[in-house]
């Protein structure tokens, strides 16, 4: 049985997500979420989910959804991350069926100060889902782990609350993921903040759980964002299985993995740590920093290969008077950096396991 056996293709909403994440808890696997500026990634994710046959996570940051409605659109109130974030996801909603493949559309991580981001779009959820008896997105995540435990976990509850009767996940994250991404610079955070304790997992666990059942939570095992030298930031996915353990202690839940956990910072890993993650219940794997570079390799190659055919509208290598269009189209060039997007999603999908799932 695969999982189109239990959810329909498109974007999924209530409890067909936690039907997927079961699923992949339950076949030992994870589903990549792959950062999405454009209508051209989002396709290309969709392009490579449908290939290998699997299903797939596409989400926006704040800075990728103002990206997505455009950079010349003011962003003082979120107004521009707000929209591109609706537009994304409204697109990603149409596109998707055509693909074939099921998905969850996410928001990454919204800060305190990037809040009023967060109502729009839970404002648009509410609005779709009025019309549609479901939500717009699948699931948005609030990422509070600057703050204390207790301003984080209590703000959570307030917006699931408000979440959960409409169908919505939530993903939030306690500890902290190190590095830089997205303008949050968390480069010089103490050590021991990247580093979650399993009391603070069960405590979230138990303000959620008597809420809804639909949400993951990403806790920090020494995550970093981005690609960097080896530092004496040391990834230690063996800790989530005592958060597993530790919460089905409190809940006498034996040997369950109750807990959906959320891999943040993954870029550069070892397929031995990915692994090991996957076996202590991560079903959802943050990848960014990885596929940014693998849409320009295809782009950056094509200019270097074709430069001299794209220094002017006519004349290249070939004649004086041979036209460059089908050089210049950005159908031929921003494809390039699709195809090797494409690539690049099916290898994050291959080494979470994501491949022949539907
Ligand atoms: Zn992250």
């Amino acid at each position: 049985m695969g999982i189109l056996d239990i959810v329909p293709a498109g974007v999924l909403t209530g409890d067909n997500v936690r039907k997927v994440f079961d699923y992949a808890k339950e076949h030992q696997f994870a589903i990549p979420a792959i950062n999405v500026t454009s209508t051209s990634t989002a396709n290309a994710v969709l392009e490579a989910a449908r290939d290998i046959k699997s299903p797939i996570i596409i989400q926006v940051s704040q800075g990728g959804s103002a990206y997505f409605a455009g950079k010349g659109l003011p962003n003082d109130k979120q107004q521009a991350s707000i929209v591109g974030a609706i537009s994304a996801a409204h697109h990603v909603r149409l596109v998707s069926k055509a693909y074939g493949v099921p998905v969850i559309m996410h928001s990454d991580h919204c800060a305190e100060k990037l809040l009023p981001w967060f109502d729009g779009m839970l404002e648009a959820d509410e609005a779709y889902f009025k019309e549609h008896q479901e939500p717009l997105f699948s699931s948005h995540m609030l990422d509070l782990s600057e703050e204390s435990k207790e301003h984080n976990i209590a703000t959570c509850v307030k917006y699931f609350k408000r979440m959960a009767p409409i169908g919505l996940w939530l993903e939030m994250e306690i500890g902290i993921t190190g590095g830089e991404e997205d303008g949050v610079d968390n480069t010089g955070v103490d050590n021991a903040a990247l580093y979650t304790q399993p009391q603070d997992v069960y405590d979230v666990h138990a303000a959620l759980s008597a809420i809804g059942p639909n949400f993951s939570i990403a806790a920090a095992f020494g995550n970093v964002h981005g690609v960097y030298k080896p530092g004496n930031v040391k990834l230690q996915p063996e800790l989530l299985q005592k958060h597993q353990l530790y919460v089905e202690e409190q809940l006498k839940v034996k040997g369950t993995k109750p807990l959906y956990l959320v891999f943040h910072g993954g870029s550069g890993s070892s397929k031995e740590e990915i692994k090991t993650a996957v076996e202590n219940g991560v079903v959802k794997m943050n990848v960014d920093t990885d596929t940014q570079f693998a849409y320009l390799v295809g782009i950056r190659d094509f200019v270097f290969k074709k430069k001299d055919y794209l220094l002017t509208q006519v004349g290249n290598p070939d004649g004086a008077d041979k036209p460059n269009k089908k050089f210049y189209d950005p159908r031929v060039w921003v494809r390039e950096g699709e195809k090797t997007l494409v690539e690049r999603v099916k290898e994050a999908c291959k080494d979470l396991g994501n491949v022949g799932r539907l």
